[in-house]
C-alpha cells in the first residue's frame, strides 16, 4: 500500500513554481481552445482531448464550435447531427453526454455553465479532474487535476507505485495532486502539469532534460523512468462474431445502402450502421423484413474491430437487392437509405466508415 508521501510546503511550494515558470515559457498557449476562454468552450476541448490527441482534436473542434458556438445551440441540436460531428473520434459516449449535458444546463441553469465543482462533476461523463480543469483553465478556480498525463508526471516524480485505474494508486496522486497545486495561478500549473505528460514526460521516451522537475524527480535520479506507472495487467478479452448486412439499391440512378439507427445504449449507441444476424441462413428473413428482395450477394474479408472490452469479427455481406414495399423502409428515424455519393449528416459507428470506404471498391 502507498503510503501518504510526505512533502516539505518549501518542496511542494518549489515543484509548482518550477512548473509555472516551465509553463510561462514552454507551455502550449495557442491552441483553438486556449482563446477566448470559457467553461464551455473549454469543456467541448476537455472532454475531446480524452482518449485524443491534439493535433486530432483540431480540426473536430473548429467543427464542433462553429455548428454550436454556445450551451443553447448544442442542446437544441438533433442528437444526430452532434453524433455527426464526431464521427471518427470514438468513444461515443462523451458526445452523446455532452449534448445530455448541455440540456441539462439549458433547464437548470439557464442555458450557463455551471460555477460550483459539485454541479459540474454531477453532469453526465465529468468527473473530478475534468471538473476540476475545466473551472480553473476557464475561471482560475483553485482545483486539482488528475489526468492521465498528471498522473505520470507524478508517479515518476515521487515514485508511485502501481498503476492506472488501481485505486490505491489514484488515491496516492490525488493526495500528491493536492498538496503540489498551488493557489496562485492554479490554471497556468495545470495547464503546464497536462503539457508536461504530453510533450516531455511521455510515456515511452521522457525527455528529462528539458523538464522543469529533473532535478527533484525519484525516477529520473534512479533512472526508472519506464518502470512508473506501472502496466496494467493484461486481461484476455474475448472474441465475438457477427455478419453485418448490406442491403444496395444500385442502377444508374441511385446507388444506396441501408442503415439502421442503434438504440441509445450499448455498443455504437445512437450511431447508424448496418444490420447484424448471427447466421448466413438468416438474410432472407431480413430482407423479407425490410419489404426487399434480393438479387445478389456478396461475401467480403472478414476483419476486427477492438473495443476496450472485446474483439469483435465482422463479416460483411453486400446484398444487392430491389424494393419491394417502401413502406417499412420509410422510418426516418431508426432506418435510412444512405447515398453513397452524398452522404447524411449523421454519427456512423466506425465499422460503419469503414465498410462505406470498402463499399467504393465493390
Ligand atoms: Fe518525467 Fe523525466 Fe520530468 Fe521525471 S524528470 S517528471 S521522468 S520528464
Amino acid at each position: 500500500m502507498n503510503n501518504p508521501i510526505a512533502i516539505s510546503a518549501k518542496s511542494a511550494e518549489k515543484f509548482g513554481q518550477q512548473v509555472v515558470s516551465w509553463y510561462h515559457l514552454q507551455g502550449r498557449k495557442h491552441l483553438p481552445w486556449q482563446q477566448d476562454k470559457t467553461p464551455y468552450r473549454v469543456w467541448i476541448s476537455e472532454i475531446m482531448l480524452q482518449q485524443t490527441q491534439v493535433a486530432t482534436v483540431i480540426p473536430y473542434y473548429q467543427r464542433f464550435m462553429e455548428s454550436f458556438p454556445t450551451i443553447t445551440d448544442l442542446a437544441n441540436a438533433d442528437e444526430d447531427v452532434v453524433l455527426h460531428h464526431w464521427t471518427g473520434l470514438g468513444y461515443y459516449a462523451r458526445a452523446r453526454n455532452l449534448h445530455k449535458s448541455a440540456k441539462i444546463m439549458l433547464n437548470d441553469f439557464a442555458g450557463n455553465f455551471p460555477t460550483e465543482i459539485e454541479q459540474v462533476i454531477a453532469l453526465p461523463g465529468i468527473g473530478r479532474s475534468t471538473a476540476g480543469a475545466i473551472l480553473s483553465l476557464s475561471l482560475k478556480q483553485y482545483h486539482p487535476i488528475l489526468d492521465g498525463n498528471v498522473k505520470r508526471v507524478l508517479a515518476r516524480s515521487y515514485l508511485v507505485e502501481g498503476y492506472n485505474g488501481l485505486s490505491k494508486f489514484d488515491k496516492a496522486l490525488w493526495q500528491l495532486s493536492e498538496t503540489l497545486t498551488p493557489a496562485i495561478e492554479t490554471d497556468s500549473f495545470n495547464q503546464a502539469m497536462m503539457d508536461l505528460g504530453a510533450t516531455v514526460c511521455t510515456r515511452s521516451k521522457p525527455n528529462c532534460e528539458l523538464c522543469p522537475v529533473e532535478q527533484s524527480c525519484l525516477a529520473k535520479a534512479g533512472e526508472q523512468q519506464m518502470n512508473f506507472p506501472q502496466k496494467k495487467p493484461k486481461k484476455k478479452i474475448p472474441e465475438k462474431q457477427t455478419i453485418m448486412v448490406i442491403p444496395r439499391l444500385r442502377n444508374e440512378r441511385c446507388d444506396k445502402v441501408l442503415m439502421e439507427k442503434r438504440p441509445p445504449a450499448g455498443i455504437w449507441g445512437g450511431l447508424w450502421c448496418f444490420h447484424e444476424i448471427d447466421e448466413l441462413s438468416e438474410i432472407d428473413d431480413l430482407m423479407t423484413n425490410l419489404s426487399l428482395k434480393a438479387l445478389d450477394s456478396q461475401t467480403l474479408t472478414e476483419f476486427r474491430h477492438t473495443f476496450s472490452h472485446f474483439h469483435l469479427d465482422i463479416t460483411p455481406v453486400i446484398v444487392d437487392c430491389q424494393q419491394l414495399d417502401n413502406s417499412k423502409i420509410n422510418e426516418p428515424n431508426q432506418q435510412k437509405w444512405y447515398d453513397l455519393h452524398q452522404g447524411l449528416s449523421v454519427g456512423l459507428a466506425a465499422s460503419t466508415q469503414k465498410l462505406l470506404t470498402l463499399l467504393k471498391d465493390c
